[in-house]
């Protein structure tokens, strides 16, 4: 029997690693099945280059668990260790500067395991003893038992193992890590850490419901499934196999609408498949669904930093050796393997989209809905791939034609081009809502795209960054014929007096609507256009919308929005408004008008004459009166204009038909516009 310590150079590396790696300790179980694994490739390997010439028998890896003993085995039948093994591999870890280490990397702990072979030791983050039976594969070996208390002391004698292969076995710290005995933790760590292991990784047997309870059948339990899809070629794989393989990663979702196989061995190693799912709703629920493989081993879930910002709305596997395992984020980001396995992904799956694009334009068309977020999300994140998107990118209008940006521009060029040479594109954020101004742009020719996404609000400014001398508005933002601004517009056929009137006639009986505000516009549209068209500016649109997706922009969101209203002045009915009022209250306001610009006028004359602008108390005194008269003038004026708008039911109908048509009448205006329809006809 052979006694010694453990050659670490740290007094006691267990304490350490059982606190440093305390919040990961359930990892335990991945390295254990890990070097079974390993050690049963190395048994199948030396066996076929004639090394092994012994039965190879079964190859599986079983864990079980023997709660009265307290213990959970790792048994395998791999190569074995003989008492020299022993003592390189596990006594004499090769480890020089372990305390300097473990000083530098406090923080990032987990980084010992794999770099310095602690892989073994992290079972003593969950057992107090932990034994070792091995039978070497070598000839004439003689079994081994090594034990270890987790002090640096060992004892290795003779063992009793007559198979060849490993068990490790496991005396569980029954304080705090009990849970590493009960069935369902070990099964769900198994399957979490070990479901495509190369190698049947078997736990216990299979169960089954019977007379009102789980029993053991008389099949093995297999954990894994030894041959993943994204470790085989492509060109083995049928489009069945890589649905069949979705469905086994994420049962009960969608078929994925297309896929990407990754298959690289230089200058790094990397395999995987990433699926494109359909994401219907909220895709911040839909993130960090690809999980990061070494070999078969998992690694971790979260991908973060090693694939591009936008894939994470990707599903699928990713498989790299290269990739280092259990290191902090900030480094792996840093790290150069790893940039370029991310840019190398970026450049794939760019390059797919192309492909499928220009294989099968029609197919891409019909899945486009559901990939645009992913694609307008992968533009608005990466720079790289923005640039690549630009070919395969599409615009969809609102009659749900597609087109590529480069055949958008051209449809539109000749038509949408304004007066100072921006081409104007128009869009509609919602088809139904914005109707009547998809159908005025239509009916002058204007081509109206559909921006209903999710990103979309994004998009359109990432857009107009990209493309030269172009410009986004949304179709309600202005009244169609100034949407695209081509000549200086028509000049509106209003006197002074006229266009007073009218807008108060106009102003004072617009509805109450909460949170909104409206202006009253004239402008000289065509006379079959509306009469009156309520337009939202498109800048403060667009600034309210911002504040709503982003905290520390609240100013915006609470002003309330604001609407112009732009009358028709060119409209046969509202040329019968102005008539009326003009008949009817003309006599009257004129007189007020022409002295309320007389005293006006008088003012402006008495400041223009002061000396250095500055007035003597007389003046200050006169003017003040003046714009007392003014003020009184006015407020009498506007009297006359609202007594009379009150009783025009016709001023009404013409703007609630106008709310009406942005969706802005609700309630009791609503219902009150009813009422007068009704009584109107
Ligand atoms: P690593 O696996 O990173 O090399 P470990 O500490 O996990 O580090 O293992 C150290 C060495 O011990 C392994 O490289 C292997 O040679 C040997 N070893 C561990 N477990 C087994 C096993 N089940 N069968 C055979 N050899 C093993």
């Amino acid at each position: 029997m052979q006694q010694g310590k453990i050659g670490v150079t740290t007094e006691n590396i267990f304490p350490v690693i059982k606190k440093f790696l305390y919040s990961d300790h359930e990892i335990f179980l991945r390295e254990l099945v890990s070097n079974a694994v390993d050690a049963t490739q190395k048994i199948k390997t030396l066996s076929n280059f004639g090394e092994y010439k012994g039965e190879l028998g079964t190859l599986d890896v079983r864990v079980s668990i023997d709660k009265e003993a307290g213990t959970l085995t790792i048994s395998d039948h791999g190569i074995g260790m003989d008492a020299e093994d022993i003592d390189k591999y596990i006594n004499q870890i090769a480890f020089s500067g372990a305390e300097e280490f473990l000083e530098k990397y406090k923080d990032t702990a987990n980084s010992i395991i794999g770099h310095f072979g602690l892989g073994f030791y992290s079972a003593f983050m969950v057992a107090k003893k932990v034994e070792i039976n091995s039978l070497s594969y070598k000839e004439g070996a003689k079994p081994v038992k090594w034990t270890c208390d987790g002090s640096p002391e060992y004892t290795m004698e003779e063992g009793t193992r007559t198979e060849r292969g490993t068990d490790i076995v496991l005396y569980i710290d029954q304080e705090d890590d009990k849970q590493f005995l009960e069935r369902a933790t070990i099964e769900g760590l198994l399957k979490k850490y070990c479901r495509f292991l190369p190698v049947p990784v078997i736990f216990g047997k299979e169960q089954e419901w019977k007379d009102g309870k789980m029993v053991d059948t008389d099949r093995d339990n297999v954990v894994n499934s030894t041959e993943p899809q994204w470790m085989k070629k492509p060109a083995d794989l049928t489009k069945e196999d890589y649905l069949n393989f979705y469905h086994e990663l994420y049962p009960g979702q969608d078929d994925p609408m297309f896929w990407i196989h990754l298959n690289v061995d230089y200058p790094f190693n990397l395999t995987g498949i990433l699926y494109f799912p359909k994401i219907h709703n909220n895709f911040e629920l839909t993130k960090n669904r690809i999980p990061l493989y070494s070999n078969q081993v998992y690694v971790t879930d979260s991908v973060e930093g090693v694939v591009p910002e936008f894939m994470m709305l990707l599903q699928g596997v990713i498989d790299s050796p290269d990739i280092p395992l259990n290191v902090s984020r900030s480094y792996l980001q840093a790290d150069t393997a790893v940039k370029k396995i991310s840019s190398y992904i970026t450049k794939k799956v760019a390059a797919r989209l192309e492909d499928i694009f220009s294989s099968d334009r029609a197919d891409y068309e019909t899945k486009w809905d559901d990939i645009k977020i992913f694609i307008e999300y992968g533009m608005l994140t990466d720079e790289k791939f923005c640039e690549a998107a630009m070919k395969f990118v599409l615009l969809k209008d609102t009659e749900g034609k597609y087109y590529t940006l480069d055949e958008y521009r051209a449809l539109v060029e000749p038509e949408q081009t304004d007066k100072d040479g921006n081409v104007v594109y128009i869009y509609s954020t919602d088809k139904t809502a914005q109707y009547s101004y998809i159908n005025a742009a239509n009916a002058l020719g204007y081509n109206v795209l559909l921006m209903d996404g999710q990103l979309d609000n994004h998009f359109v400014g990432l857009l107009e960054q990209k493309i030269e001398k172009t410009r986004l508005v949304r179709v309600d933002s202005e009244v169609a014929s100034n949407l695209i601004p081509k000549t200086d517009s028509k000049s509106v056929d209003l006197s002074a007096v006229q266009r007073g009137m009218l807008t108060t006639v106009f102003r004072s009986q617009v509805p109450e609507v909460e949170k909104a505000n409206f202006l009253v516009e004239f402008e000289a549209m065509s006379p079959t256009a509306m009469p009156i068209v309520v337009t939202q500016n498109e800048y403060m649109r667009r600034m309210k919308d911002m504040a709503a997706m982003q905290p520390g922009m609240s100013f915006y969101g609470e002003l309330p929005d604001s609407y112009n209203l732009v009358v028709n002045t060119e409209h046969p009915l509202i040329v019968k408004v102005r008539d009326a009022a003009t008949a009817a209250i003309g006599a009257q306001v004129e007189p007020l008008a022409k002295e309320i610009d007389e005293k006006n006028k008088q003012a402006s004359d008495i400041r223009a004459a002061a000396k250095d602008g500055k007035l003597s108390t007389e003046e200050q005194q006169q003017v003040s009166d003046l714009e007392k008269a003014v003020g009184e003038l006015r407020e009498k004026q506007e009297q006359i204009e609202k007594d009379y708008a009150a009783n025009q039911p016709e001023v009404k109908q013409l703007i609630d038909l106008a709310l009406l048509g942005n969706g802005l009448l609700k309630g009791a205006v609503l219902n009150a516009f009813i009422a007068r329809s009704v009584s109107l006809m």
